[in-house]
């Protein structure tokens, strides 16, 4: 069987291992000229979206042989509105993870696990690998190719700004802060990437990129930021969306190439390495990609559910979302139990607006 395995990121390397472990050596093409050129960053992974997963990275490892270390462990998150502060702290938060080039980072950890050959600088198509392999997997990070291939569907597209700056951190504690002023609908987040270096980026959907510098330049103000020059970075139109179909003949597609990003709060790390995993089970077994990526499209349209509630909140509607989690009991709900947050609360969004309609 000979598998093509286009972009040597998270979802592309993980299926390259999990191949590998199982006797199939696919041929990686990167256009990049080494793994984890992106800008380097902090994302988090919460355990939280990722549930009934208790932690997603001890589940890889055990199930699928895909061992990856976090940044660090989160203890706390403290979310932050206009006029509300909570926290929410225990052990089972989640954890925050490095990207981009890295030592440290979570696609440098997998290269290090993949014998197969990656050929850097690569400029060949889709096409091309079809005509040569029996397998091609789009790992792309980005719906170019699916919307080439006719079945993308963007529902939002964000845009995000920040920089690393320098201090003395909690590795533990991350932080959040939703305020239009800030970052319109969506939020700030700030997480250590060590003890000494830390990320901060704004999260918008903005109707312009100028729009965005002024959200970036309002939250350099208000959170007192001291960027380390030269460490600004800015990323345009994140497109978040899904796929009509994940697989069209030859061709499988993976991570955020085929959606797999949900929308409420951009979480696509765990969801990207598994669908890598899926794709390559799938080549191995005969088992259908579609049936066992499933679990992820009601995820997505359940974060829809609650991104589309937030996108028309002000700030005084933070502040209320801020108070309700700051009450004793949903914050265990949120940090300390296996509760599926996610379907819990978009049922509550769609009770409510079925509520709502008929007076409307
Ligand atoms: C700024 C930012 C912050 C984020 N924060 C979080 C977060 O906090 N938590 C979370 O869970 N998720 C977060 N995400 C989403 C998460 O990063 C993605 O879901 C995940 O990286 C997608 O993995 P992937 O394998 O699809 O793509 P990637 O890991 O991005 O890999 C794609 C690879 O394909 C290569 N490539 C692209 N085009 C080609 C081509 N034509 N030929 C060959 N190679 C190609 C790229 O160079 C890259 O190496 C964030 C995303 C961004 C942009």
């Amino acid at each position: 069987m000979k598998v093509a395995i286009m972009g040597a990121g998270l979802s592309g390397l993980a299926c390259a291992k999990y191949l590998e472990d199982h006797g199939v050596s696919p041929v990686i093409f990167e256009r990049r000229h080494r793994v984890g050129e992106r800008f380097p960053n902090m994302e988090a992974v919460m355990q939280i979206m990722h549930r009934p997963m208790q932690d997603p990275f001890v589940y890889m490892s055990k199930k699928y042989g895909i061992h990856l270390l976090p940044g660090g462990i989160m203890h706390t998150i403290e979310i932050y509105s206009p006029n509300k502060k909570t926290e929410l702290t225990g052990f089972n938060i989640g954890y925050t993870t490095i990207r981009g080039n890295d030592e440290r980072s979570l696609e440098r950890q997998l290269a290090k696990q993949v014998q197969s050959e990656i050929n850097f600088n690569s400029t060949v198509t889709w096409q091309e690998l079809e005509k040569d392999f029996d397998k091609v997997i789009i790992a792309t990070g980005d719906p170019t190719i699916s919307m080439e291939l006719g079945v993308w569907n963007t529902d939002t597209e964000a845009f995000l700004m920040g920089c690393i700056v320098k201090g003395k951190f909690d590795l533990g504690v991350s932080k959040m802060w939703v305020d239009q002023r800030l970052s319109k609908q969506c939020m700030v987040y700030f997480s250590p990437f060590d003890v000494y270096e830390a990320s901060y980026c704004t999260v918008a959907i903005p109707s312009s990129p100028e729009e965005l510098e002024a959200l970036w330049f309002n939250t350099v103000e208000e959170l007192n930021i001291n960027p380390v020059p030269g460490t600004e970075f800015k990323f345009e139109e994140y497109k978040l969306g899904r796929v009509s179909t994940k697989e069209i003949g030859k061709i499988i597609l993976t991570g955020a190439a085929a959606g797999f990003v949900e929308p409420f709060m951009g979480f696509g790390q765990i969801p990207s390495i598994l669908s890598g995993v899926y794709a390559a089970i799938s080549i191995l077994t005969g088992k259908s990609y579609s049936e066992m990526t499933a679990w992820f499209d009601k995820q997505y349209l359940d974060c829809l559910t609650i991104r589309k509630y937030i996108n028309k909140l002000d700030n005084k509607g933070f502040d209320r979302v801020v108070s309700l989690v700051d009450m004793p009991g949903v914050r265990n709900i949120l940090a300390n139990t296996n509760i599926h947050f996610v379907s819990l609360a978009a049922a509550a969004v769609r009770a409510r607006n079925a509520i709502k309609s008929p007076l409307q």
